[in-house]
């Protein structure tokens, strides 16, 4: 085994590093206090520092067609849309009207929904739906977890080359290592994870930001 070099974060350290990163945000603080308000499942929504992470690379890579699988109250949207050029566009799919109800309110106190549109319905449709050709630049997927191989096989042909899939969740929690979790969520990611390992068509790293990203870079 190589040398550990990661840091588990205490609180402390969360928050100073949340304090260093982009300032204070009325429309993301509001939109962090209507999902808590929606109990437990607040759980779903993307953590500040990855949100952050997520409109660095959009503007790294200068994206300018991108798509999300799974966006429930908009957190992560928001912030990819934030780092598109003004005539860049986001397409976001989700099955929840509620939950995106919350999104499409915040989107436009941000000034960002012009560059969104919402797609209610099972994602693996949209996708199939999107002409074949590769024209999009980067890819989002935080969605149901059993359904990642298959939104990734959808998103990769379509993705230019030098495109970015960006894959939510890939640690979960820790139970990839736990030999005892043989739930279906955990049998997924690990499916997924062995997946993209061995995917010759992308070079990819997994970085341990929050929940665990997985940056997959198609060659
Ligand atoms: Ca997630």
């Amino acid at each position: 085994m190589s040398e550990i070099k990661s840091l588990g974060l205490s609180p402390e350290l969360h928050a100073y590093l949340v304090a260093h990163g982009p300032p204070a945000d009325p429309v993301l603080e509001s939109l962090v206090r209507e999902t808590r308000a929606l109990g437990p499942i607040a759980i779903m929504q993307v953590a500040p520092e990855q949100g952050a992470f997520l409109t660095m690379l959009v503007r790294l890579m200068g994206a300018r067609r991108a798509v999300e699988i799974g966006t429930f109250t908009g957190y992560s949207a928001l912030c990819l849309a934030r780092g598109l050029p003004e005539d860049g566009r986001l397409l976001c799919c989700d099955t929840s009207e509620e939950w995106t109800a919350i999104a499409r309110c915040h989107w436009e106190q941000a000034g960002v929904s012009g560059k969104i549109e919402l797609r209610i319905g099972p994602a693996l449709e949209t996708l199939r739906a999107l002409p074949g050709d590769p024209h999009l630049d980067l890819a989002f997927i935080d969605a149901d977890k059993p359904s990642y191989v298959d939104y990734y096989e959808e998103l990769l042909p379509r993705l230019r080359p030098g495109g970015l899939v960006l894959v939510d969740n890939v640690l979960w929690s820790g139970a990839v290592v736990d030999p005892k979790a043989e739930d279906a969520n955990t049998t997924a990611i690990r499916r997924f994870n062995d997946h993209v390992a061995a995917d010759r068509r992308v070079e990819s790293v997994m970085l341990p930001i929050s929940d665990g990203l997985t940056l997959a870079r198609k060659r």
